[in-house]
């Protein structure tokens, strides 16, 4: 028994060995993804749950891989934040938003009040000049700050209540809105959500998928709908994959949805097809 303890001792270190030289592999290849133009941005539409109007787009990115495909952010993003190559990552995924939206905004098919919404990520959220960060990127994109939305965690924004309302503060007077993303799966405190210059709360899509049917899924939603409208807040249901998900938001006063059921994640030409079809929905 012994032996088979050293072995399996052997046997999981040099397991262990193999997962760090791939981490290293992955990483330098992340880098290298970055220099080549590997990443791409997908748009995902946030509508009216009432009219079907445009209401926003969430920039989710990819890797565009030479051999492996398309790779979705879970494979990706959470070692680019171990490893701290997402806040060169988090700029340039922020340039591209803005950029792309400035560009459907000239082209006339995109209206000047639809926002885009950025991802970012809690090391971003430490970066000590993040807002001039994000304001130099509106100033050279041309963008108009009314137009950007960041989307930070309940975790991120929980962790440093003093910090956070700094940041936010410095983001907010930019004119930039700031959306509390998977809201519901972290520990937020009311005292807290009352002081901070927020924007928007998206109900995560793990109490959206199970509604009307599961009980304590449909008091959450409901919460949480009742919470952001006694604080003057905006409220987002991700995760929309069916009607009667879409009906009950919208009875409940959450007035607006992405998800499957509208549409998923798209590229830019699908994007672009999206939304010639968008009065059809
Ligand atoms: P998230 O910000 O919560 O993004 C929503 C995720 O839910 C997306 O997954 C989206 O494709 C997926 N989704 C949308 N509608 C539905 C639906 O109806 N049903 C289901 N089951 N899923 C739906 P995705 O694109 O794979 O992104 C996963 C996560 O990766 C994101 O979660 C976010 O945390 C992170 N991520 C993605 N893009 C970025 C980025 O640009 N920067 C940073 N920092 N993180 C990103
Ligand atoms: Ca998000
Ligand atoms: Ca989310
Ligand atoms: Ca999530």
């Amino acid at each position: 028994a012994k032996d088979e303890g050293r072995n399996g001792f052997r046997y999981y270190s040099e397991e262990l060995t193999a997962r760090a030289f791939e981490r290293v592999l992955l990483e330098s290849s992340l880098h290298r993804a970055l220099e080549r133009d590997e990443f791409e941005l997908f748009y995902q539409p946030q509508l009216d749950l009432v009219s079907g109007e445009l209401r926003g787009l969430e920039a989710l990115v990819r890797w565009r891989h030479p051999e492996m495909g398309l790779v979705p952010p879970d494979k990706f993003i959470p070692l680019a934040e171990e490893s701290g190559i997402i806040v060169a990552m988090g700029e340039w995924i922020l340039e591209r938003a803005c950029t792309q939206m400035r560009s459907w905004q000239h082209a006339g098919v995109i209206d000047e009040a639809v926002l885009i919404s950025v991802n970012l990520s809690p090391k971003q959220f430490d970066q000590h000049a993040l807002s001039e960060m994000v304001d130099g990127t509106l100033s050279r994109t041309g963008l108009a700050p009314a137009g950007l939305e960041l989307e930070i965690t309940e975790s991120t924004m929980m962790r440093s209540i003093e910090r956070t309302g700094h940041v936010l503060g410095a983001l907010r007077e930019l004119g930039v809105k700031v959306a509390i993303d998977d809201f519901g799966t972290g520990y937020s405190s009311l005292a807290h959500l009352k002081r901070l210059p927020l924007t928007k709360l998206k109900i995560d899509k793990s109490f959206v998928s199970d509604i009307p049917g599961d009980l304590n899924d449909v008091a959450i939603a409901k919460a949480i709908i009742a919470l952001a409208s006694s604080l003057s807040l905006e409220v987002l249901a991700e995760g929309v994959e069916t009607r009667e998900q879409q009906d009950f938001l919208t009875r409940e006063g959450c007035h607006t949805g992405q998800g499957y059921l509208f549409s998923r994640p798209l590229e830019v030409a699908a994007l672009e097809r999206f939304l010639l079809t968008l009065h059809r929905l």
